[in-house]
């Protein structure tokens, strides 16, 4: 049995940056599907299987911010990975609140946007297969009886920092921005500073080197992802 190829809808305006995704992702095995305005990504979505969005914000005919709304509240799941210029720091944070999964910023390399894409299809196959534990290099979660061990010592984590991991573990790999940390685990009733202060806490207990953290990566400007 073979499985099909992945397929990977580009929405992107500018020819040649379609062109240098289309002659990037072919090669490596992906099925590319183009559209050029947010109302065509809507369709080509409607119509074809797709299993991952690589979308541009500045968009003709819809913007890329609406192409998420609509998306996600026709309840659709598929990861979207936005292409964000530099200078958009507000637009990033704004698409990742909205639900989208990732971004990359312009111009990004092959090999990131790669892994942004292989770190989006395996948060999917993880929401839908909603794994009771969570394992990823020394950290091990148990979702099911609240369990938290590094390196195979249990590690003694209060409500509120069990909590915020809890949620990492469940987004594993996305980026989460400040806000839908603070809106999920404080019900919106704090600041970043806050936030920061317990991510720093949750460092030091699950963190060999704290300073260099592998599990919680700090996202700049924007939020944290814990590493898959
Ligand atoms: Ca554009």
């Amino acid at each position: 049995m073979t499985l099909p190829p992945t397929r990977i809808l580009i929405v992107e305006d500018e020819p040649p940056i379609r062109k240098f995704l289309r002659t990037s992702l072919t090669p490596q095995g992906y099925q590319v599907l183009e559209a050029t305005d947010g109302a065509e990504a809507l369709e080509t979505i409607d119509r074809n299987t797709v299993d991952v969005v690589l979308l541009d914000l500045g968009l003709p005919n819809l913007h890329g911010f609406d192409v998420i709304q609509k998306l996600r509240e026709a309840k659709s799941r598929i990861p979207i990975i936005v292409l964000s210029s530099r200078t958009d720091e507000a637009g990033k944070v704004k698409a990742l609140d909205l639900g989208a999964d990732d971004y990359v910023t312009k111009p990004f390399g092959l090999d990131e946007l790669l892994a942004r894409i292989r770190a989006a299809l395996r948060h999917r196959l993880q929401q839908e297969g909603a794994a009771p534990e969570f394992q990823s290099g020394d950290l091990r979660v148990d979702l099911v009886r609240r369990l938290v061990t590094v390196r195979g010592e249990d590690v003694k984590l209060s409500p509120r920092e069990y909590d915020l991991l809890r949620l990492l573990v469940l987004h594993a790999g996305k980026v989460l921005t400040h806000k839908f940390i603070i809106a999920e685990v404080w019900g919106g009733q704090t600041d970043v500073q806050y936030l920061r202060i317990y991510v720093r806490q949750l460092r030091q207990k699950i963190e060999i080197d704290p300073e260099q953290p592998r599990h919680i990566q700090t996202e700049q400007g924007v939020g944290y992802r814990l590493k898959a």
